[in-house]
This record gives C-alpha cells, structure tokens and sequence, in this order.
C-alpha cells in the first residue's frame, strides 16, 4: 500500500542519547545512528516501503526521567524547537508529537499549545510515568495535578501516545535473575497496559470524553485481556463507578497502532475488538524494522477498505492532514 502513515517513529539528539552513546553492543549502536539519521537513510526507507508521512517522537524515556522538574521544563522546550526545524526542512513528509514535562503539568500543558499552535505538531507522546526529585519516584499521568495538562489537550483536539518505558527499579522485583523479560520484550507491555488502565478506572475519560490515548504494539495486549478485564472489575473491589464498561473506553477514547507488533493474529484480534476506525498503522523504527513491518502490513489478511483505514485515513482524520491525491 503506497501512502501509509507512521506515528511511533523515533528520533533523538546526543543530548538525550548520551546515555547509550559508548554501550559495546552493536545492535544498539547501529539503533543509536539510525535514531540520530532522518534526512537521507530513514526518508529512503520510507520511499521504499511505501510510507508517505511520519510523526516523529523523541526517544523514550525522553523529558519523562528527568528527575528536576525545571530542567525538564527547560529541555522539554530545547528538543520541540529541534524537532520543529526537522519537520520544517521536510514538511512534506514529517510532522512531531511533543516532548512534555509531565514534572510540571500546567508547564506541559502550555508547551502543547505551543507545540500545536505554533509549531505545527499533531499532538504529545508521553513515555509512561515520569519521574519526579529523584529515579525510584514516579508519578503516573491519572494523578490529579496532571488535569491541567489532559483539559488541555482535550481543548486543543490532539491526541496523546502513551509510550512504553520500564518499571521503577523499586517496582522490578518480578524481573530479579531475569533481565532478559526487561524492555520490549515484556516489562514494557505490563507497566503501559497498566498505566492505559489507570487511565481508565481512573474516570479521566467521563471527565474528558473526548480525549484520545493512542496505544502502540497492538494495544499492549488489552483488546485481547479486555473481557476479563471488564468482567472482573464489575464484580466490583472498590473500582470507581464509571459511566460506560471499561470496553467502551478502549474502543472510544484510545487508538491502537501496530507498532512493533506485526503480528496478524494481533491485528485481527485487535480489528474484532475496538474496530478498524481505531487502528493505526506505525513501525516503531529504529527498534522495529521499517522493511518488515510495511510488507507484513501491506500483505495481511484484511480486506483493501480497510487497509486504507488502518494505513492512512484514520490518521489524517486524528490529525486533520490533507486526504491523498491518489
Ligand atoms: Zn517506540
């Protein structure tokens, strides 16, 4: 499918990838110059593969573990307005979500606007929760002093992505002798379905209907736990009362993308639950393959109206972008 639209596709400045800059494994040094290169490699590849636009995000864990708030505030900025001149020598073929410094949500809350407004951008991309003084404090983004921040982007129109990142090292038990089940594999799964689950016991959504989370990976295997899900929680252990079943929530309030997931029992599954006007497509490049996940996409069992859909109309409707000349 030619035109497609990507929104889980990573960048990062050497400022924020100091930490994995001297790291001797390959695999990741080759991620570090891919996540660093988007004026040649990264718009062939996406020539190639039939990706039309992209909406970049900085690399998680991003402003989110910045442990003093004013710095985040500070580098929040710095980053948006690098990003900014990214998209403006390609406008064409790239747009930005915001970085936010949720240390400061009255703070995040004026840089979306400023992103949105001024700069352009489609909305903000949040890595999990964020931490605050110090790396084992975190604070997750149902908190009430983050209401500023969500009334804002509900104002605005723009959707937020909530991004993976792991656990606190406090809250790692579970992964003690086990480092091989942190990150992508599936620590990153449990923190974000669990943080997309606060969100919604949380009642955000009856005070903010018209809110959009978007969720990569598949939906961070909700659509597929969501009955029991549901089902359990109206047995009732203290829940808030919501207005609609937890269902209707993930299937009205959250967009799936099948970033790093390209798996067609995943998107068939994930088609059946929330529906095909809730799906995105998205690579999650440079840690997923850009060449894999397009031709995956591009060949799955799914009917061409929807392809269409998933690939590209969905997202111009979410971020208002001009419908495809084709
Ligand atoms: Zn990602």
């Amino acid at each position: 499918m030619n035109g497609k639209i990507a929104l889980e596709e990573h960048f990062i400045t050497p400022e924020f990838g100091q930490p994995i800059v001297n790291l001797s494994d390959t695999r990741l040094r080759e991620v570090y110059r891919r996540l660093l290169e988007v004026e040649e490699e990264r718009l062939e590849g996406m020539d190639k593969n039939g990706i039309d636009f992209a909406v970049l995000s900085l690399n998680m864990p991003g402003i989110q573990s910045e442990t003093n708030p004013r710095v985040a505030v500070e580098r929040s900025i710095s980053v948006n307005n690098e990003l900014a001149s990214i998209v403006a020598r390609h406008p064409n073929r790239y747009a930005g979500f915001a970085a936010v410094a949720m240390q400061e949500p009255s703070a995040a809350a004026a840089e979306l606007s400023r992103c949105v407004s001024d700069l352009g951008f489609k909305g903000a991309m949040v890595h999990g929760y964020t931490n605050v003084g110090n790396a084992e404090t975190g604070e997750y983004l149902d908190e009430p002093k983050c209401l500023p921040f969500w009334e804002r982007a509900e104002s605005l129109g723009v959707p937020v992505y909530l991004h993976p990142r792991n656990p606190l090292p406090g809250q790692a038990r579970i992964y003690n002798g086990h480092p091989e089940l942190m990150a992508a594999v599936w620590a990153f799964t449990v923190e974000t379905a669990t943080h997309a689950l606060r969100l919604i016991t949380s009642g955000l959504f009856d005070r903010f209907p018209r809110l959009n989370i978007i969720l990569g990976h598949m939906g961070e295997t909700l659509p597929f736990s969501i009955w029991r899900i549901e089902n359990a929680y109206s047995m009732g252990r203290g829940g808030k009362e919501l207005n609609k079943p937890l269902s209707a929530y993930l299937s009205e309030n959250f967009f799936i993308t099948t970033a790093g997931n390209f798996s067609t029992p995943a998107l068939l599954a994930t088609m059946l639950v929330v529906g095909a006007d809730r799906m995105l497509f998205s690579v999650d490049y440079p840690w997923a393959s850009m060449d894999d996940g397009a031709k995956w996409f591009d060949e799955a069992p799914i009917s061409a109206a929807d392809r269409r859909k998933i690939g590209r109309v969905n997202a111009e409707r979410l971020f208002g972008l001009p419908e495809a000349s084709e």
